[in-house]
Order: structure tokens, then C-alpha cells, then sequence
């Protein structure tokens, strides 16, 4: 639909709602297609058990292609499946088809999971020369890479015991960690009277003007905490002593190693990366001394790291949209173009309303349909950066879906983040070459600043924390409330050194981060993508036109190599020890810029 025929959005995107049935007709459509990827999966499974390594490279290749469009299959309904419970958690009949969808998930990776074992299982030479074989070039580096886990792969039976055991051993852990921090109710009064406020509620009162207000709430956030901070820490170490366990059955050498094989980096190339931050902590330091001029305070408090600098002006969608096709025009036409069609094919669901969850995401769908894009717009300048990070996502779902199967169309997680973050520095770049506002200015360039250092430096110290609980645990010290407390006081103190003030409850810091409970080591990802970002972004601004096309192969490769080759392209060493210098040299304009401002 051209722009201007649509009715224009109202304010907080009203009426801004996705359209789904390109993707399924209906909920009964979904659950055909779901029952129909199952016969296929069975089918698949009846077969090509016990028959991989008889394969050759035409047969391996006729079995990845149904096994890519099984995938393709279970994708799209159970997004469908997703997307509609999304919007609205309450409905029966959307509650009803998630439940469906999650057993026919287990089901299908049940009956799917020999082939991968079997893959796993033939001889290195065998192996090579199928992958070799001209015949499964779309698919080499997903077969190459399976065979990474090849040394710490259990027997099939063994493997089902660990996937059937999940939901008791692990996940009631990090349900009970759920239950509890999403829950809690902490009284507070932000001025209206003493209500309940949840952990979320109480964060967000950090970024209000008024000092005295986000100081009560930090206060009360960590008083609130404190009586579940030993259910907290038990969960923790269970789960900590879970995966170490789990990795000496697996023969890992290190509670690292799995994460890097996960996200296919060296252990090298993410020391040298985390060491890196480390010695720039003291930019972050020269950061918050000058924040703290600019309020007019003596020294930071930790409750004042998010105050804002200024007040941004309000945007409402169909400005949004046009900022953002404007931002992503001046990368490349193309860029743009994908991102219109989220407009005009009703691919985005911008409208908050009862029921739809908070956040924002992008779903990638399945391959042979578009992706879509979650968020909550209220007119606000950080939701014109939500868009655009989605999008950015979108803009990678889209492009490798093209070029890359079903199968090597994904990204791992050191990379995922990478477009998003690209998307937001260019929205940023072009607000900063047409906003006139000088508060919204002031405000957009301490927040790029800041949204650089929670990311790179914070999860650095995240990551620094976590590996030392399980250094600690590895000697046999159960991680309690106390000993988290001191860990974590330790590492943080490190970052902020003497520009920063920690209150004494921050010692609970540790205690409600999400990350540490679902995914170990997450965070080092996070640093990593971000900083690559950054170093691309400086190639861009330096090489100009050239830089554009280079990127756009770069994201229709998805996932069809390793991070260090899909990088190289791009002039991304990861072997080089100062590859991440251009990184911190953008945070140091940052800073020089938010310090003028
Ligand atoms: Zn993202």
C-alpha cells in the first residue's frame, strides 16, 4: 500500500496492529501444518535412521532439503502459534495452540535428533569429504559446524535421558527464579501514595528526573530483595552446580567452553576482547565524573548513572517511520526498502493494549516467510531506536532468508546482535544531522554514550562475575547469598573505582539479573556484538559507498559461516589483538560529544 492511503496512526500508534494470515489462515490451519511437519519429521526419521553413513553427496543433500523444509514447517506455525499469544496471553484459544505447538516441538526434535548424532558419529574423513561434496555447498559450514560438539556428544539414549530430565532438573529452577523476581512486590511511593511496585517498575523510576525519587527507589528495590536473596542464590547454584556436572560428563575443559563452541569464538579472541574493556575502564570513570558535573554533584551515585541529561520531545509513529526510512536510506536504497515493507505489508505491532506483552522483539517467522516486529510505541524518542534495532533485525532475517537454506540461515548469538545495533547508530546518526531540539539532542547523545556502557562494559563485568562463581564452585564453595554479595561487589567496584558511589544494598545486585539463570555467559555476546558494531560503523563512516554493499552480504550470509570469516570481508580481523580499538575509539567520541554537549 502506497504511503498516504492508510489511515495515519493515532497517538501511541493506535490501530498499528499486525496482520498474520500470511503466515497461517487461522489457528486450525496452524495445527494442520504442525501435524503435517510431524508425519514428515516420523517419516524422516523411518527413512534415514541408522542410514547416514551410507549417504552420499546427492542423498546427504535430498535429506538436509527435507529436513530444512520440516524445519521450515514447525517454524512458521509455531511462530504463528507465538505471535498470536503475544499479543494476547489470555485468549483460550491462543494459550491452547502455544501448549500444542511446545509438544509438537519436543516431539519433532525427539524423532529428528538421530540424524545429527549419526552426522556427529561418522569418521572425520568420511565426514569431510561429504561436506565437500558440491551437492550440500548451501549447507557446509551447518555440517562442519555440528561436528565441533562431536567430542562432547553423548549416545542417543544418553542424550534423550538429558533432553527428558530438562524440565524437572534445570528448568524448575529457573521457573522458581522467575516465579519469584517477576512477583515480588515491593511497597513503594513514587509520590501517589504507597503502592506495590515490581522489580521492573522500580528500574524504571532510575531514569527520573528527580534524584531524591530514583534513590528511595533504588533503596527500596534492594530492601525488597533481600529476604528472597537466599532462594535467589540457591537457584543459582543449583543451576551453576548442574552445568558443571554436565560438563564433566561432557568432557568440557572449562565451564567457558561449551558457550564458545556455542557461539563459535576462540577463547582467545574472547579474552583478549574482555581484557580490552578492562583496560578502558577508565573511559567509562572519565564518563561518569563528567556526568556528575553536568547534574552539578560532587561524585556520582549509582542511583544517578541513568538520570537524564535532557528531556526529549515526543514523536509519534508516522514520524517514526519516516526517520527511520530516511536513517536507513542513507545506507543503501534497499536498506529502506525492506524496512517499508514492515509498514506496508502490516508486519509491524506497534499499538500497547491489554494483554500484549511488554518489550519489543523481531521474529524471523521461517524461511519462506517475512519476518515480523513486536514493540509498545508510546511516542516517545527511545521507541524510534526500538523500531529501528527490530528492524535491524528484520533487516537480517530478511536478506539471509534469501540467499541461505533453512538450515544455515541463523546466526549464532556473537553475531545476532550486530545488525540491530548498526540500525540504531545509523538512527542515531541521522537524528543528530535533523534534530533541532537542543534538549532531545542533549538527551540522544548522553543515551547513545550510556547505551554503549551498559552494554560493552557492564556485561564485561557481568561475564567477569560469573566466571568467578564458577571458579568458585569448581573448588567446591556452594554459592551463597554472602559470597555472591562479595564476588560481585568486588568486580563492581573494579568498573566504577572511585567515580562512582555504590549504596551498601547493591550488594543484591547479583540477585535478580535473568541472564545468569537462563544462559551462562550470555552476556560476553552482548559485549562482543556491540563492539563489533562499533568497529564496523567506523569503516562505514570512513569508506562511505563501498562499505554498504559489503554489508549487505554480510547479512544475507546469516549463518552460512563463523563469525571471524563472515567478519573478515568487512576488514574485521578477530586474530588481530587490536581489532576492538576502533570500538573504544567511537566511545571516546561518545563521551567527547555527551561532555560538549
Ligand atoms: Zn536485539
Amino acid at each position: 500500500m502506497p504511503q498516504g492511503t492508510a489511515p495515519s496512526p493515532g497517538p501511541r500508534a493506535a490501530g498499528v496492529r499486525w496482520d498474520l494470515s500470511p503466515i497461517a489462515r487461522d489457528a486450525e490451519a496452524a495445527r494442520e501444518d504442525l501435524r503435517a511437519a510431524l508425519e514428515r519429521a516420523r517419516a524422516f526419521e523411518a527413512r534415514y535412521r541408522g542410514q547416514v553413513a551410507e549417504l552420499d553427496g546427492l542423498a546427504l543433500a535430498a535429506a538436509l532439503a527435507e529436513l530444512a523444509a520440516i524445519d521450515n514447517q514447525l517454524s512458521r506455525a509455531g511462530s504463528y502459534a507465538h505471535l498470536r499469544e503475544a499479543t494476547d496471553a489470555l485468549d483460550e484459544e491462543n494459550r491452547d495452540l502455544a501448549s500444542v505447538v511446545d509438544r509438537a516441538m519436543v516431539e519433532a526434535s525427539n524423532a529428528l535428533r538421530f540424524f545429527d548424532l549419526e552426522w556427529i558419529a561418522l569418521p572425520d574423513e568420511q565426514a569431510e569429504a561429504l561436506a565437500d561434496a558440491p551437492e550440500v555447498a548451501g549447507d557446509r559450514h551447518y555440517l562442519r559446524a555440528l561436528r565441533r560438539f562431536a567430542p562432547h556428544t553423548l549416545s542417543e539414549p544418553e542424550e534423550r535421558m538429558l533432553a527428558e530430565r530438562g524440565p524437572a532438573a534445570v528448568s524448575a529452577w529457573q521457573t522458581l527464579f522467575g516465579r519469584v523476581t517477576s512477583t515480588l512486590e515491593i511497597p513503594f511511593d513514587a509520590g501517589e501514595g504507597d503502592e506495590p511496585h515490581t522489580i521492573d517498575r522500580l528500574l524504571a523510576l532510575l531514569r527520573e528526573a528527580d534524584p531524591e525519587l530514583r534513590q528511595s527507589a533504588m533503596d527500596a528495590l534492594f530492601v525488597g530483595l533481600a529476604p528472597h536473596a537466599d532462594t535467589l542464590a540457591h537457584c543459582y547454584d543449583t543451576l551453576v552446580g548442574d552445568r558443571l556436572a554436565m560438563d564433566a560428563l561432557r568432557q568440557h575443559g572449562s565451564p567457558l567452553e561449551a558457550t564458545h563452541l556455542r557461539n563459535e569464538l576462540s577463547e582467545l579472541v574472547v579474552d583478549r576482547m574482555l581484557a580490552a574493556v578492562e583496560r578502558h575502564y577508565p573511559l567509562a570513570q572519565r564518563w561518569f565524573r563528567a556526568k556528575a558535573r553536568l547534574l552539578g554533584l560532587p561524585v556520582l551515585r549509582l542511583s544517578d548513572q541513568y538520570a537524564p541529561l535532557g528531556e526529549t520531545r515526543a514523536v509519534d509513529y508516522a514520524e517514526a517511520r519516516a526517520l527511520i526510512d530516511n536513517a536507513f536510506g542513507r545506507l543503501d536504497p534497499r536498506v529502506a526498502e525492506v524496512a517499508r515493507g514492515f509498514f506496508e505489508e502490516s508486519r509491524v505491532d506497534a499499538e500497547p493494549r491489554t494483554g500484549k506483552r511488554g518489550g519489543a522483539f523481531c521474529a524471523p517467522v521461517a524461511q519462506d516467510a517475512a519476518p515480523y516486529v513486536l514493540m509498545n510505541f508510546t511516542d516517545r524518542m527511545d521507541d524510534v531506536m526500538t523500531l529501528a534495532h527490530e528492524l535491524g533485525h528484520g533487516m537480517h532475517f530478511t536478506l539471509s532468508s534469501e540467499r541461505q537454506t533453512a538450515l544455515s540461515a541463523t546466526t549464532g548469538l556473537a553475531l545476532a546482535e550486530v545488525p540491530s545495533t548498526f540500525a540504531e547508530l545509523l538512527t542515531h546518526d541521522h537524528l543528530m544531522a535533523t534534530e533541532t531540539d537542543p534538549s532531545t539532542r542533549r538527551a540522544l547523545i548522553s543515551e547513545r554514550a550510556e547505551g554503549s556502557f551498559a552494554t560493552v562494559f557492564r556485561q564485561t563485568v557481568l561475564s567477569r562475575y560469573e566466571r568467578r562463581a564458577y571458579g568458585a564452585r569448581e573448588e567446591g564453595t556452594t554459592l551463597t547469598s554472602e559470597r555472591l554479595s562479595e564476588i560481585w561487589v568486588q568486580e563492581n567496584a573494579r568498573y566504577y573505582g572511585d567515580a562512582m558511589e555504590m549504596p551498601h544494598g547493591y550488594r543484591l545486585g547479583w540477585s535478580y539479573i535473568p541472564h545468569f539463570i537462563s544462559t551462562r555467559f550470555y552476556t560476553y555476546a552482548y559485549a562482543f556484538a556491540h563492539l563489533v558494531t562499533l568497529a564496523l560503523y567506523a569503516r562505514y563512516r570512513a569508506e562511505g559507498g563501498d562499505f554498504a554493499a559489503r554489508y549487505l552480504d554480510f547479512l544475507a550470509a546469516g549463518g552460512s559461516a563463523a563469525p571471524a570469516e563472515l567478519l573478515r570481508p568487512l576488514g574485521i580481523d578477530l586474530d588481530d589483538p587490536d581489532v576492538w580499538e576502533p570500538g573504544f575509539a567511537e566511545m571516546h567520541g561518545m563521551v567527547e560529544a555527551a561532555e560538549a554537549a
